[in-house]
């Protein structure tokens, strides 16, 4: 499987890495065609802590530069709303100079969501600091999952170190929706 980037001429980007199958693959990815990656984790008290050491991995493997952020939540129990976080993201991005913030996450729901936050971003951004910062790129939106493994087939990318389970576990669970997703790809 080849993937194609809608702008070859890019040299840097922010990519929101959670230590899952996508964003591991497209650091991957992206690394391979020697775009500069500076890996954005969002941390929080929800996350698992397996994808955090799962994204450690990824990113001692390909050697990304990193950005950790904390984002309390609004209460214990709380996921941080999908708003917040690419607000986040978009302003690390900006802080850090790149040209786009990668999400490669597959929800079908992201380009809405995605580009309402970027929109708004970009016309604060405008308003405080005369330039609306970097683009928002998408690139595995309209890739079956099927498609993330057969990429990572390619690159050599190794699979087994991402973690996709939604729960905090020593194992993965096999039947939330992160596990589902990942099996759909053939595994395990
Ligand atoms: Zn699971």
């Amino acid at each position: 499987m080849i993937l194609i980037p809608d702008a070859p001429h890019i040299r840097s980007v922010g990519l929101m890495l959670s230590g899952g199958l996508d964003s591991s693959v497209c650091a991957a990815w992206l690394t391979a065609q020697s775009i500069a990656v500076f890996a954005i984790q969002l941390h929080h008290p929800r996350r698992p802590r397996r994808e955090v050491t799962a994204a450690d991995t990824v990113i001692a493997l390909l050697g990304l530069e990193r950005r950790d952020i904390c984002v309390p939540p609004p209460n214990a129990s709380a996921h941080i709303p999908r708003t917040v976080q690419l607000s986040v993201g978009l302003t690390e991005a900006r802080g850090l100079g790149v040209e786009r913030l990668v999400l490669a996450d597959l929800r079908s729901d992201l380009p809405r969501i995605g580009t309402s936050v970027h929109r708004l971003t970009a016309e604060a951004d405008y308003i405080e600091n005369g330039s609306r910062g970097p683009e928002m790129w998408l690139p595995f939106w309209d890739v079956p999952k099927l498609g993330v493994k057969s990429l990572a087939d390619d690159l050599a990318f190794p699979v087994g170190l991402t973690w996709s389970c939604d729960l905090d576990r020593e194992a993965q669970c096999g039947a939330c929706g992160g596990c589902l997703s990942r099996r759909s790809a053939g595994i395990a």
